[in-house]
């Protein structure tokens, strides 16, 4: 018997196999899940259609999460095919590469809601929608974020600001669907090289300087997420929830 035995997880955020996404994923198949994957836009199909292959997956749905639509017939089909649901993980940020350079108070209108929407308020959405079928079966639902929510990360401008509502989505979240045995968690990841990384400026600078200050003295591997994710995911965390729970080598401890 796995961790995860018995359990149905959805899935979203991968674009490829160095997504934080996918190194969850593959711990939680791993460990006797079953899941379903999620894509946007036709273009990514095949791309994740492999990914899914590798998990040995056959649920790859598509799922914009600005589009509200995507989202409902997302949980219709996972009901249909499913009936309940026991994990959600939510891996997916976005931000026009021009506001994640130069000051923060340059963001636009459009810059600032469109971060915000894909961001934070895609993880309410699905969080909504993930609930009546978690009633019953205490499932877990998880998001991934940074440190930049909590402290002033040069470049990460807007995304911080987006880091912050999610994490604030977490609590609200937490106290929402707590009484349901329903628990929701994030985790705050160091940086990693992933697609979306390449859009902040001087990215490489804050990984040597995470290698040199963390406690640990190296940056943090997507195999550190994934396994951090399963925990998050399955029965061993009953008890935690509303957590921003820290996989950065111990970044986050050091005041110089
Ligand atoms: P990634 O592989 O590029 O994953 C980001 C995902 O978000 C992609 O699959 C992307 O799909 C998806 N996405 C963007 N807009 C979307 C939309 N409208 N609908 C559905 N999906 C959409 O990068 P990652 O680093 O693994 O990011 C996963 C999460 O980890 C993000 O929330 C990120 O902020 C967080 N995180 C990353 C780091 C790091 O250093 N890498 C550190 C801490 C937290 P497309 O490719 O199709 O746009």
């Amino acid at each position: 018997m796995g961790w995860m035995t018995g359990k149905n997880v959805l899935v979203t955020g991968l674009a490829n196999e160095r997504s934080l996404a996918f190194a969850i994923a593959q711990q939680l198949a791993a460990e006797g899940a079953t899941l379903a994957l999620t894509y946007q836009g036709e273009a990514l199909r095949d791309r994740v259609g492999k990914l899914a292959e590798t998990l040995d997956t056959r649920l790859v749905l598509p799922c914009d999460v600005s589009q509200d639509e995507d989202v409902d017939q997302l949980f219709t089909t996972l009901r249909r095919e499913w009936g309940g649901l026991d994990g959600l993980v939510h891996a997916i940020a976005f931000a026009e590469k021009t506001d994640l350079e130069g000051p923060y108070y340059n963001v636009s209108r459009r810059g600032f809601l469109l971060a915000m929407e894909i961001g934070a308020y895609s993880f309410t959405a699905l969080a909504r929608g993930a609930a009546p079928l978690m009633e019953g079966r205490g499932g877990s639902m998880l998001t991934l974020t940074y440190f930049g929510a909590e402290k002033v990360i040069p470049h990460y401008n807007i995304m911080g600001v987006t880091k912050a509502a999610l994490e604030a989505s977490v609590r609200y979240l937490a106290n929402d669907f707590g009484g349901a045995g329903i628990r929701v968690n994030a985790i705050s990841a160091g940086p990693i090289k992933t697609l979306s990384a390449r859009g902040v400026r001087d990215f490489n600078e804050m990984l040597s300087h995470v290698a040199e200050k963390a406690p640990l003295r190296r940056n943090i591997t997507a195999e550190d997420v994934g396994h951090t994710g399963l925990f998050l995911l399955s029965d061993r965390s009953a008890g935690i929830t509303g957590e921003i729970l820290h996989v950065d080598c111990g970044y986050n401890v050091m005041g110089m």
